[in-house]
């Protein structure tokens, strides 16, 4: 009974101690926020309350009474510029920036951050000029690859390639496959200005720099057909085979061209089959579909969209042999045929297409550098339909 007894009595001493403690954390924390400016619970207000430049104001306020607050600025600054205030980022990492005291990690850290701010807001000469004067230190690899993305908006292809053989050496991930794929972008500059003796020189630095660039075998090729020579144009894109088949649908109609401007369209057509054998791509398939239809009649072109479908089949595929059909039959069954292809063809019309492995982004154009998250050869070089039609 004893026992008890003192349980009940330790009841309350516990709530009195707990009473203590709490009325000794409460002391604390206002003694601590009284040692904070005034400015800062009033930055805090502006902040929710939606006035963000009175709300930059009083924190500047308080950077300038308190310097501890670094931390606070760059919390600042980085939520404005998330969310596109990018004029409100400047200003805050600016500031930051003006005060003399500023540690040199600090002082580096404030202007990479500052750089990005003016990189979001489109103001490419600033911020180049900004990731620049970060040559050394935690943040100079961070600005070296800034700086390569802003090259590559700009579509300075030099500077490009100089940025990333720098990065390279500062210790960054290999980056033969960009530096290819940039020397295949002056390539094709001077393949415009009608330069063909620059394009080569630089299509030998892209395979030297990425020996399994094909984009540098195709451009290759284009270089010999603009100067004339399609049997030497052949020779390139023939090559892409040995290289990656994968690509050769960038080059069927191309290579189709070669041989009719040497009057051997019925080789070329041969090739085009065989590589249809071999290489089940719908791509292909068309070019050689045309090709044979034209040259050796419907039946033929049947044969081959028929074996084809048998192997992979897809809505595309299904279109093209109701062609096939439809271009031997007799009437009432012709005009059938013709309605299901053109009812098929409106469905499926523009379901194919390359889809950036990426970011998903999907075109219908293939592109070596993705228009959505910018990232080189990305895209696999066949066009897919996003519904399974085999299953
Ligand atoms: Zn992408």
């Amino acid at each position: 009974m004893d026992l008890d007894f003192w349980w009940l009595l330790v009841i309350p001493v516990a709530f009195a101690l707990g009473w203590v403690a709490s009325r000794y954390d409460l002391k604390a924390l206002l003694s601590e926020s009284a040692n904070l400016p005034r400015s800062y619970f009033r930055g805090l207000n502006f902040l929710l309350n939606e006035q963000p430049d009175k709300a930059i104001d009083a924190f500047i306020e308080v950077a300038k009474l308190d310097p501890e607050t670094v931390e606070l600025h760059f919390a600042l600054g980085n939520l404005f510029r998330r969310r596109g205030e990018t004029d409100r980022a400047i200003r805050v990492h600016q500031n930051l920036l003006s005060r003399p005291d500023l540690p040199v990690n600090e002082r580096d850290h404030a202007l990479y951050e500052l750089g990005q701010d003016f990189l979001k807001a489109g103001l490419l000469d600033r911020a180049e000029e900004t990731f620049r004067s970060l040559k050394s230190g935690d943040h100079a690899l961070g600005a070296q690859r800034a700086l390569l993305t802003i090259y590559g908006i700009e579509k300075d292809w030099n500077r490009s390639i100089d940025t990333a053989r720098q990065l390279e050496t500062m210790g960054a991930e290999p980056l033969g496959l960009e530096i290819a794929q940039f020397h295949c972008e002056l390539a094709q500059e001077a393949l415009q200005q009608k330069k063909p003796d620059e394009a080569r020189r630089q299509l030998d630095l892209a395979l030297k720099a990425n020996p399994h660039n094909v984009r540098a075998t195709i451009l290759g090729g284009d270089v010999d057909a603009a100067a004339g020579a399609p049997q030497a144009a052949l020779g390139q894109w023939r090559r892409v085979e040995e290289q990656n088949a994968s690509y050769l649908p960038l080059v069927a109609e191309k290579v189709m061209k070669a041989y009719e401007a040497l009057g051997r369209v019925e080789e070329g057509a041969q090739l085009l089959t065989q590589w249809v054998d071999q290489y089940p791509l719908n791509d292909l398939l068309d070019v050689a579909y045309k090709y044979v239809s034209e040259l050796h009649g419907p039946e033929a072109a049947h044969t081959l969209a028929r074996t084809q479908m048998q192997k992979s089949p897809n809505l595309a595929g299904m279109t093209r042999l109701l062609e096939a059909q439809q271009a031997t039959a007799e009437e009432p069954r012709r005009s059938e045929l013709q309605l299901m292809r053109t009812l098929l063809q409106q469905r499926t019309k523009n379901l194919p297409r390359y889809t950036c492995q990426n970011c998903g982004f999907r075109a219908r154009l293939f592109y070596w550098q993705c228009p959505g998250c910018s990232g080189w050869e990305t895209y696999a070089p066949r066009r897919v339909e996003p519904i399974p039609a085999s299953s």
